[in-house]
């Protein structure tokens, strides 16, 4: 009897370090599937996951939150000149920097090729821009360093303030509008979707 006790506990015990150990690979699992591997930004799912939350706080608390969206200018030639593995170590050096420029609630993440989207909650249209042309600055005045080259890029931004009564979706599109207004009117620009119309970031 003693004996049967005995093993009993032993089953009992395995079968609580299966489990938390399954636990742990499904966190794993869990975390690597939002997660976009090259810069180890969220993806584009887990963007969307993040930006529907923040709809429902928006709509719940009547609380603003606005969109950034982020493209590499002219990155297709930064590949065709410096090679494809340099092109990859651009986009870890701007996701970097962007990242390290995001307040204590802004979240970043990698939307795209060489497009990023910035959520930034509690945040108006005017704030947002100023947000937005902090990154531009940084990321003309960065050079990175590749395999013994020195590269410079730029970003153009599209940025836009959620509208409860026209959904998320509309937000992204309208950033992403005013962001392909930047990138006709000679990159390198913030332009804010305002008024329903596109307007380049009047402060220098
Ligand atoms: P624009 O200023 O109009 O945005 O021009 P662009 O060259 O940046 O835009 P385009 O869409 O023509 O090219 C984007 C390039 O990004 C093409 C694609 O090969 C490259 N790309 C997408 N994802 C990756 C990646 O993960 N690594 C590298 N190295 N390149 C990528
Ligand atoms: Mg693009
Ligand atoms: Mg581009």
């Amino acid at each position: 009897l003693e004996k049967e006790k005995k093993e009993k506990e032993r089953i009992e015990k395995e079968v609580k370090e299966r489990t938390y150990e399954l636990e742990q690979a499904n966190k794993k699992l869990d975390l690597i599937s939002r997660t976009d591997e090259l810069t180890q930004l969220p993806n584009r799912r887990d963007m969307h996951r993040t930006i529907e939350k923040e709809v429902d706080r928006a709509n719940r608390f009547r609380k603003a939150f606005s969109i950034i969206f982020i493209d590499i200018d002219h990155f297709k030639d930064v590949n065709d000149t410096y090679g494809h593995a340099a092109g990859d170590a651009v986009l870890k050096s701007v996701a970097s920097t962007i990242r390290s420029l995001l307040r204590k609630y802004d979240v970043l993440a990698r939307y795209g090729g060489e497009e990023f989207l910035t959520l930034l909650p509690e945040t108006e249209l005017k704030d947002a821009s100023h947000v937005a042309e902090r990154f531009r600055k940084q990321i003309e005045n960065q050079t990175i360093f590749f395999g013994g080259q020195e590269i410079k890029v730029t970003i153009t931004l599209g940025v836009a303030q959620f509208d409860s009564s026209q959904g998320a979706e509309k937000c992204i599109q309208l950033a992403d509008k005013a962001l392909y207004e930047g990138k006709e009117h000679g990159r390198n620009k913030v332009i804010l979707w305002t008024d329903d119309k596109p307007v380049e970031n009047a402060q220098p």
